[in-house]
């Protein structure tokens, strides 16, 4: 089945949805705040907005609370921007994008609260403010030409339109390992190439001119794919998948045939891919880590105790679940034992902090249409 009918965070508000484990993406948001700040102050001051109404898409919107939260975060710094400019507040139209197999309902169900929140805080001179859900893949058309002024994207980037062809050899891994062959890596960053110039050429297409595109993706630090932040987290999955094989738990023809369609691509591969596509002009780039648990405020040691590491590889397994369990499901079927790999996944979590802490590397872009 072709990739957008399957990826999806987990649905619903149980324990292992994404609705309850999204912490660490929610953190990833806040970073953001500084320089969607700046981004819109530059939108502002072309005069693009001021008068009308001003149209934000949020690209990989996700089905938590987080989608509002950029929401918000978004209109508060447009009142503040036209505050500061002495211009009446624009009405807003925030289009909320994701796969098809997204929770929109669990989003619909927040938007009341959202909406009296923003009457209560704002009063009736803003608005008004539509939000409005538009399934489908960014790597198609979402919107018609001309028709945005703010593109937010956040940790949604790093997902490929398909995993790589000709990468049967990744046996036993299901990303880009350390033992992985080389042509397994020259296929995920050729995909990525792909995708994401794709990516740029379509909303190249959907953005107003001086309109501008917010993006926070998993990146890696170095240009070598092999280092930790790349391959680390996904090799403790795929060794939790290899001790299923050996308890007889999961088919080692199924694990081979596992790849994720993710990518972290290093700063170099961005910036060519934004220089070689040419619609935009990058106008920031930031990197900034952070860590696996993201309730561990922890920034200074380079490994955890013992326990520690337990309690970190545990919150870390947890939000792995909701990410990755509808991928994981659909190709091993419904019979796995989720919990009991998650288990797994945790234990070896916790061995690989106690001896090596590793943190998410992301990377932060503002862009500008250009042309
Ligand atoms: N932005 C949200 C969700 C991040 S999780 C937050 O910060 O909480 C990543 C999201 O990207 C998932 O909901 C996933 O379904 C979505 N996604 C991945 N590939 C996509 C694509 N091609 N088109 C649209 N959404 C996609």
């Amino acid at each position: 089945m072709a990739l957008v009918n399957i990826l999806h965070m987990t649905t619903g508000h149980e324990d292992s949805s994404y609705a309850k484990n999204s912490l660490l993406q929610e953190t990833v948001i806040q970073k953001a705040i500084p320089c969607l700040n700046h981004t819109i102050k530059g939108i502002a001051s072309r005069d693009i907005f001021l008068d009308g109404c001003f149209k934000i898409a949020d690209l990989g919107c996700g089905s938590s609370r987080n989608t509002l939260l950029v929401a918000s975060n978004i209109i508060d710094i447009v009142i503040e921007v036209c505050k500061e400019n002495n211009h009446k507040p624009p009405q807003f139209q925030v289009c909320l994008n994701d796969l098809f197999g997204n929770d929109f309902n669990n989003l619909f169900k927040l938007l009341p609260e959202f909406y009296a929140k923003l009457k209560r805080e704002k009063g009736e001179n803003v608005g008004p403010c539509i939000v409005s859900a538009v399934p489908g893949s960014f790597y198609g058309r979402l919107f018609p030409d001309k028709s945005l002024h703010l593109v937010h994207s956040s940790f949604s980037v790093h997902w490929l339109s398909q995993v790589p062809e000709g990468i049967e050899n990744n046996t036993l891994n299901i990303y880009p390992a350390k033992t992985s062959p080389p042509n397994v890596f020259q296929a995920y960053a050729k995909q990525f190439r792909i995708d994401f110039t794709n990516f740029l050429k379509l909303r190249s297409k959907e953005i107003v001119r001086g309109g501008c595109m917010i993006l926070t993706f998993l990146g890696r630090s170095i240009a070598d794919p092999t280092c930790d932040d790349n391959c680390s987290l996904w090799e403790q999955l795929a060794q939790s998948l290899q001790d299923m094989v050996k308890e007889g738990l999961v088919r080692e023809s199924n694990l081979n045939s596992f790849n994720l369609p993710l990518y972290c691509p290093c700063v170099d591969e961005v910036r060519d891919a934004i220089k070689n596509e040419g619609s935009f002009s990058l106008d920031n780039l930031t990197v900034f880590q952070v860590n696996w648990d993201p309730q561990d405020t922890d920034y200074t040691n380079t490994n955890d105790s013992i326990d520690l590491g337990q309690k970190h590889g545990r919150n870390t397994a947890k939000h792995i679940r909701a990410v990755t369990e509808p991928l994981l499901t659909s190709h091993f079927g419904n019979s796995i034992n989720v919990v009991a790999l998650f288990k797994k996944f945790e234990k070896h979590l916790a061995e690989h902090l106690a001896n090596k802490k590793t943190r998410y590397f992301n990377i932060l872009i503002s862009l500008t249409k250009s042309e």
